[in-house]
């Protein structure tokens, strides 16, 4: 019987036919700018996103450091979610190597963080104070798709207030399926924007920083500096160029599996994520009794569920009726 692992997008492993692509790719040495996959890969990420250029890194950590390296220097601040990769996920990043501070603010509940508030953190014009260079946002925020007119209002704001905005885009594509957009309408409104294809688009490995040439030359020398110039990655890069030809659309099928999941279990459903209150007994009994029946999910009060590729529809059956099955031994 094969695991069902909810735990993450992350976990989905190369198809057959991406691995058929990825063993046959043409590849040279990427410090050389040598690679012809990777600049197809950048190539067709930045024309995605309409953005002017893009830089194929390893991971989104790798991809968003990036991007606070590019838009920020020494003594400088970014305003983040509290509870936003960029910030609480990422080691630390930006303090460590970049010498940059962050300003962090609660996410509203729809994932967005309110721009009064961030209005009321950016800093005056004072010695006393770091310069306030950057917002970023997050889209999907805990799978929640960020509203349109809230991308707009964004740009705006932060045009108005002359700082930088950046979209960690780990989940873009999600995003656009749920709104029904390209990925370019979401993009359009940021400075630059990070996108992963090792999560629910399949590639094994990837991420791409998108945004302007002069920001992504910058990006290239910081990259080369944090150890992730990589050589013959084409192998890599082949994996994500077919996950961008094949596996946008069919993320709606994931959603439709998070909404049945949802509504078998009574949870919350944002695009390819369940959250569901199981509780403090939940917490500590919940997942060894699911892991000793096939089923993978990380422990928490609120435990939250991702659907993906490798999860098929009887799965989420199983699935359901297992923590049935659980809820009615523990009231017994
Ligand atoms: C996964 C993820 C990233 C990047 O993670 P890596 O594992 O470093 O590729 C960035 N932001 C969000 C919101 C993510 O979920």
């Amino acid at each position: 019987m094969g695991v069902i692992d909810l735990r993450s997008d992350t976990v989905t492993k190369p198809s057959s036919a991406m691995r058929t692509t990825m063993a046959n790719a043409e590849v040279g040495d990427d410090v050389y700018g040598e690679d012809p996959t990777i600049n197809r890969l950048e190539s067709l990420a930045a024309e995605m996103l309409g953005k002017e250029a893009s830089l194929f890194a390893p991971s989104g950590t790798q991809t968003n450091l990036l991007a606070l390296l590019t838009h920020c220097e020494r003594g400088d601040e970014y305003i983040v979610g509290q509870q936003a990769h960029t910030y609480k996920f990422e080691g630390g990043g930006a303090a460590v190597l970049g010498s940059i501070q962050p300003q962090p603010l609660d996410f509203e509940e729809d994932g967005t963080l309110l721009l009064d508030k961030v209005a009321q953190v950016i800093k005056p014009d004072d010695f006393h104070f770091a310069n306030t260079r950057l917002l970023c946002l997050e889209n999907t925020q805990a799978g929640k798709a960020l509203p349109m007119e809230y991308l707009q209002n964004s740009a705006e704001f932060a045009r108005d207030h002359q700082i930088k905005l950046h979209l960690d885009g780990a989940r873009i594509f999600n995003a656009a399926v749920e709104r029904n957009v390209s990925v370019e309408a979401i993009a359009k409104n940021f400075d630059s924007v990070s996108i992963c294809l090792s999560k629910g688009l399949g590639a094994p490995v990837g991420s791409l920083l998108c945004g302007s040439k002069d920001q992504i030359s910058k990006a290239r020398r910081w990259r080369k500096m944090l150890g992730g110039g990589m050589r013959q990655a084409g192998i890599l890069a082949a994996g994500c160029i077919y996950a961008l030809e094949n596996n946008i659309d069919r993320l709606a099928e994931d959603h439709d599996k998070a909404a049945r999941l949802a509504s078998g279990l009574n949870g919350i459903q944002q695009t390819n994520m369940v959250f569901l209150r199981v509780g403090k007994v939940g917490e500590e009994l919940l997942p060894a009794f699911l892991k000793d029946r096939g089923i993978l999910i990380s422990a928490g009060e609120t435990i939250r569920f991702v659907t993906h590729m490798d999860i098929r529809e009887r799965d989420i059956d199983t699935v359901i009726v297992t923590i049935e099955e659980f809820f009615s031994k523990m009231q017994s």
